[in-house]
Protein backbone atom coordinates (compact mmCIF):
# COMPACT_ATOMS: atom_id res chain seq x y z
CA UNK A 1 0.00 0.00 0.00
CA UNK A 2 1.60 3.13 -1.07
CA UNK A 3 2.10 6.04 1.55
CA UNK A 4 0.69 9.17 1.29
CA UNK A 5 3.05 12.27 1.67
CA UNK A 6 1.28 13.16 4.86
CA UNK A 7 1.49 10.14 6.44
CA UNK A 8 5.08 9.75 5.48
CA UNK A 9 5.43 13.89 7.39
CA UNK A 10 4.05 12.40 10.58
CA UNK A 11 5.95 8.74 10.29
CA UNK A 12 9.24 10.38 9.99
CA UNK A 13 8.56 13.11 12.45
CA UNK A 14 6.74 10.90 14.95
CA UNK A 15 3.79 12.63 15.41
CA UNK A 16 0.65 10.54 16.23
CA UNK A 17 -2.45 10.50 14.04
CA UNK A 18 -5.65 12.19 15.50
CA UNK A 19 -9.08 12.85 15.23
CA UNK A 20 -12.38 13.43 16.84
CA UNK A 21 -13.54 10.14 15.71
CA UNK A 22 -12.82 7.00 13.97
CA UNK A 23 -13.56 4.92 11.07
CA UNK A 24 -16.32 2.51 10.33
CA UNK A 25 -14.78 1.47 7.62
CA UNK A 26 -11.88 1.42 5.10
CA UNK A 27 -11.45 4.01 2.90
CA UNK A 28 -8.89 6.65 1.29
CA UNK A 29 -8.10 10.13 2.82
CA UNK A 30 -9.99 12.85 1.20
CA UNK A 31 -6.77 15.35 1.22
CA UNK A 32 -3.64 13.05 1.02
CA UNK A 33 -5.43 10.32 -0.59
CA UNK A 34 -3.93 7.97 2.12
CA UNK A 35 -5.72 4.53 3.53
CA UNK A 36 -7.22 4.63 6.81
CA UNK A 37 -8.86 1.47 8.25
CA UNK A 38 -11.57 0.56 10.58
CA UNK A 39 -10.95 1.99 13.97
CA UNK A 40 -8.42 4.55 12.65
CA UNK A 41 -8.58 8.59 13.77
CA UNK A 42 -10.30 10.24 11.15
CA UNK A 43 -13.48 12.54 10.30
CA UNK A 44 -15.61 13.69 7.97
CA UNK A 45 -14.51 15.99 5.39
CA UNK A 46 -15.76 19.86 5.96
CA UNK A 47 -13.93 21.93 4.27
CA UNK A 48 -13.75 25.14 5.45
CA UNK A 49 -14.89 28.19 3.77
CA UNK A 50 -11.64 29.77 2.82
CA UNK A 51 -10.40 26.17 1.22
CA UNK A 52 -10.10 26.75 -2.32
CA UNK A 53 -7.83 23.67 -2.83
CA UNK A 54 -9.97 21.46 -4.26
CA UNK A 55 -7.84 20.14 -7.34
CA UNK A 56 -4.98 19.66 -5.10
CA UNK A 57 -7.67 16.77 -3.54
CA UNK A 58 -6.10 13.30 -3.89
CA UNK A 59 -9.46 11.76 -3.64
CA UNK A 60 -12.09 14.03 -3.99
CA UNK A 61 -15.09 11.53 -3.47
CA UNK A 62 -13.74 10.56 -0.21
CA UNK A 63 -15.66 11.33 2.74
CA UNK A 64 -12.91 11.44 5.24
CA UNK A 65 -9.96 12.69 6.53
CA UNK A 66 -7.61 10.72 7.72
CA UNK A 67 -5.87 11.12 11.26
CA UNK A 68 -2.31 12.28 9.30
CA UNK A 69 -3.85 15.08 7.33
CA UNK A 70 -5.71 16.01 11.31
CA UNK A 71 -2.94 15.69 12.96
CA UNK A 72 -0.75 18.01 11.04
CA UNK A 73 -3.50 20.39 10.34
CA UNK A 74 -4.00 20.57 14.69
CA UNK A 75 -0.35 21.51 14.83
CA UNK A 76 -1.44 25.04 13.24
CA UNK A 77 0.39 27.96 11.08
CA UNK A 78 3.92 27.82 13.33
CA UNK A 79 4.32 24.10 12.78
CA UNK A 80 3.25 24.51 8.81
CA UNK A 81 5.35 27.28 8.49
CA UNK A 82 8.42 25.70 10.04
CA UNK A 83 7.83 22.87 7.06
CA UNK A 84 6.73 25.03 4.05
CA UNK A 85 10.50 24.66 1.97
CA UNK A 86 11.86 21.13 3.36
CA UNK A 87 13.17 18.08 2.43
CA UNK A 88 11.61 15.21 4.73
CA UNK A 89 13.65 11.84 4.67
CA UNK A 90 14.66 9.52 7.18
CA UNK A 91 17.34 11.65 8.39
CA UNK A 92 14.87 14.43 9.21
CA UNK A 93 13.64 17.80 7.68
CA UNK A 94 15.83 19.62 5.98
CA UNK A 95 15.43 22.93 4.20
CA UNK A 96 15.68 23.17 0.84
CA UNK A 97 15.17 27.05 -0.53
CA UNK A 98 18.82 28.46 -0.26
CA UNK A 99 20.95 27.33 -3.60
CA UNK A 100 23.17 25.39 -1.58
CA UNK A 101 20.81 23.26 0.15
CA UNK A 102 18.43 22.88 -3.39
CA UNK A 103 21.71 22.28 -4.73
CA UNK A 104 22.87 20.00 -2.44
CA UNK A 105 19.75 17.43 -2.30
CA UNK A 106 19.35 17.50 -6.42
CA UNK A 107 22.59 16.35 -7.14
CA UNK A 108 22.35 13.85 -4.10
CA UNK A 109 18.58 13.22 -3.56
CA UNK A 110 18.24 11.40 0.02
CA UNK A 111 17.03 7.31 0.05
CA UNK A 112 13.13 7.13 -0.93
CA UNK A 113 10.27 7.35 -0.36
CA UNK A 114 11.01 11.57 0.78
CA UNK A 115 9.23 14.35 -0.05
CA UNK A 116 10.46 18.12 -1.23
CA UNK A 117 8.76 20.88 -1.21
CA UNK A 118 8.46 24.80 -1.24
CA UNK A 119 6.08 27.27 -0.76
CA UNK A 120 6.57 30.47 -0.57
CA UNK A 121 2.52 31.90 -0.35
CA UNK A 122 1.55 32.17 3.10
CA UNK A 123 -1.28 29.56 2.65
CA UNK A 124 -1.64 26.73 4.29
CA UNK A 125 -0.03 23.45 4.47
CA UNK A 126 1.56 22.59 1.28
CA UNK A 127 3.19 18.94 2.26
CA UNK A 128 -0.37 16.52 1.45
CA UNK A 129 -0.01 18.41 -2.05
CA UNK A 130 3.70 16.89 -2.80
CA UNK A 131 4.17 13.31 -3.98
CA UNK A 132 6.17 10.94 -2.55
CA UNK A 133 9.01 10.57 -4.52
CA UNK A 134 10.00 6.71 -5.01
CA UNK A 135 13.31 7.40 -6.76
CA UNK A 136 16.91 8.83 -6.62
CA UNK A 137 16.49 8.97 -10.65
CA UNK A 138 13.62 11.38 -11.20
CA UNK A 139 13.00 13.64 -7.86
CA UNK A 140 9.27 15.46 -8.30
CA UNK A 141 9.37 19.24 -6.14
CA UNK A 142 6.43 20.29 -5.27
CA UNK A 143 6.67 24.57 -5.71
CA UNK A 144 3.14 25.96 -4.93
CA UNK A 145 1.15 25.58 -7.17
CA UNK A 146 3.53 23.59 -9.60
CA UNK A 147 4.70 20.20 -9.79
CA UNK A 148 8.42 19.93 -11.02
CA UNK A 149 9.90 16.94 -12.62
CA UNK A 150 13.97 16.41 -12.32
CA UNK A 151 15.79 13.60 -14.25
CA UNK A 152 18.89 13.58 -12.03
CA UNK A 153 20.73 12.67 -15.04
CA UNK A 154 19.62 15.31 -17.04
CA UNK A 155 20.32 17.70 -14.50
CA UNK A 156 23.75 16.87 -14.48
CA UNK A 157 24.50 16.34 -18.11
CA UNK A 158 22.49 19.96 -18.03
CA UNK A 159 25.08 21.83 -15.45
CA UNK A 160 28.40 20.16 -17.73
CA UNK A 161 26.35 21.73 -20.55
CA UNK A 162 26.23 25.00 -19.17
CA UNK A 163 29.38 25.19 -18.62
CA UNK A 164 30.86 24.15 -21.70
CA UNK A 165 29.02 26.66 -23.69
CA UNK A 166 29.93 29.42 -21.31
CA UNK A 167 33.25 28.44 -21.87
CA UNK A 168 33.11 28.40 -25.81
CA UNK A 169 31.58 32.03 -24.83
CA UNK A 170 34.21 33.29 -23.04
CA UNK A 171 36.73 32.11 -25.48
CA UNK A 172 34.39 33.39 -28.06
CA UNK A 173 34.41 37.15 -26.35
CA UNK A 174 38.40 36.95 -26.20
CA UNK A 175 39.13 35.81 -29.94
CA UNK A 176 36.42 38.69 -31.16
CA UNK A 177 38.08 41.28 -28.70
CA UNK A 178 41.72 40.16 -30.41
CA UNK A 179 40.67 40.43 -33.78
CA UNK A 180 39.52 44.10 -33.63
CA UNK A 181 41.88 45.82 -31.59
CA UNK A 182 44.71 43.83 -31.94
CA UNK A 183 45.20 42.82 -28.72
CA UNK A 184 44.67 40.17 -26.38
CA UNK A 185 42.12 41.25 -23.54
CA UNK A 186 41.67 39.69 -20.25
CA UNK A 187 40.04 36.18 -19.81
CA UNK A 188 36.33 37.28 -18.78
CA UNK A 189 35.53 35.63 -14.97
CA UNK A 190 31.91 36.00 -15.46
CA UNK A 191 30.05 32.91 -16.64
CA UNK A 192 28.40 33.87 -19.47
CA UNK A 193 24.70 31.62 -18.77
CA UNK A 194 23.33 29.84 -21.80
CA UNK A 195 20.16 29.78 -20.99
CA UNK A 196 17.94 32.30 -18.93
CA UNK A 197 18.22 31.38 -14.70
CA UNK A 198 15.28 32.43 -12.70
CA UNK A 199 14.49 30.76 -9.31
CA UNK A 200 11.05 32.03 -9.47
CA UNK A 201 10.24 30.84 -12.85
CA UNK A 202 7.81 33.63 -13.24
CA UNK A 203 8.94 35.43 -16.12
CA UNK A 204 7.92 34.24 -20.12
CA UNK A 205 11.33 33.84 -20.80
CA UNK A 206 12.44 31.59 -17.97
CA UNK A 207 14.27 28.95 -19.80
CA UNK A 208 14.85 30.26 -23.13
CA UNK A 209 18.38 29.89 -24.34
CA UNK A 210 20.74 33.00 -24.71
CA UNK A 211 20.24 34.62 -28.09
CA UNK A 212 24.51 33.84 -28.59
CA UNK A 213 24.16 29.87 -27.68
CA UNK A 214 23.65 28.79 -31.53
CA UNK A 215 25.93 30.69 -32.87
CA UNK A 216 28.28 29.45 -30.38
CA UNK A 217 27.46 26.08 -31.45
CA UNK A 218 27.29 25.60 -34.60
CA UNK A 219 29.90 23.45 -36.25
CA UNK A 220 31.13 22.14 -33.01
CA UNK A 221 28.87 18.58 -32.54
CA UNK A 222 29.61 18.49 -28.65
CA UNK A 223 28.22 22.10 -28.37
CA UNK A 224 25.79 21.81 -30.64
CA UNK A 225 24.41 18.32 -28.10
CA UNK A 226 25.44 20.44 -25.04
CA UNK A 227 22.58 23.10 -26.06
CA UNK A 228 19.83 20.45 -26.73
CA UNK A 229 20.63 19.28 -23.89
CA UNK A 230 19.19 22.40 -22.04
CA UNK A 231 16.80 22.91 -25.13
CA UNK A 232 15.44 19.32 -24.02
CA UNK A 233 15.41 19.91 -19.94
CA UNK A 234 12.49 19.86 -18.00
CA UNK A 235 10.98 23.57 -16.58
CA UNK A 236 12.30 21.45 -13.11
CA UNK A 237 15.89 21.12 -14.44
CA UNK A 238 16.39 24.47 -15.21
CA UNK A 239 15.13 25.63 -12.07
CA UNK A 240 17.21 23.04 -10.36
CA UNK A 241 20.20 24.19 -12.66
CA UNK A 242 20.29 27.82 -11.35
CA UNK A 243 20.13 26.96 -7.61
CA UNK A 244 23.70 24.56 -8.84
CA UNK A 245 24.92 27.50 -10.98
CA UNK A 246 24.43 29.61 -7.99
CA UNK A 247 25.53 27.68 -5.36
CA UNK A 248 28.26 28.76 -3.41
CA UNK A 249 29.11 25.52 -1.21
CA UNK A 250 26.58 23.25 -2.34
CA UNK A 251 26.31 20.51 0.66
CA UNK A 252 25.77 23.09 3.62
CA UNK A 253 21.83 22.52 3.89
CA UNK A 254 20.66 23.60 6.80
CA UNK A 255 19.45 20.55 9.39
CA UNK A 256 15.79 22.44 10.37
CA UNK A 257 14.98 19.24 12.79
CA UNK A 258 16.09 15.91 12.99
CA UNK A 259 14.20 13.13 12.55
CA UNK A 260 12.92 12.09 16.05
ZN1 LIG B 1 -4.76 12.50 4.76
Amino acid sequence: MMISPTQLLISYLRIPTTGKSTADHDGRCVMCGGHYAVGDPCEAWKPTASFTDFADLQNPWGTHVCGACLAVNARGKDFMQDYTKSIVCKGGVFGFFSNDAVAHWLVNPPEPPYLAFISTQKLGHIAWKAPVNLSRERMVVRYNDKTLVIRRAHLLESIEAAKALSEAKIADEIAKAAEKKGKKIGRPTAFRAPVRLEREMENPESGALAPWVDEIAAGDPALMRAAHTLRSATVGEIWGLTHILYAKTPGSELKLKPGA
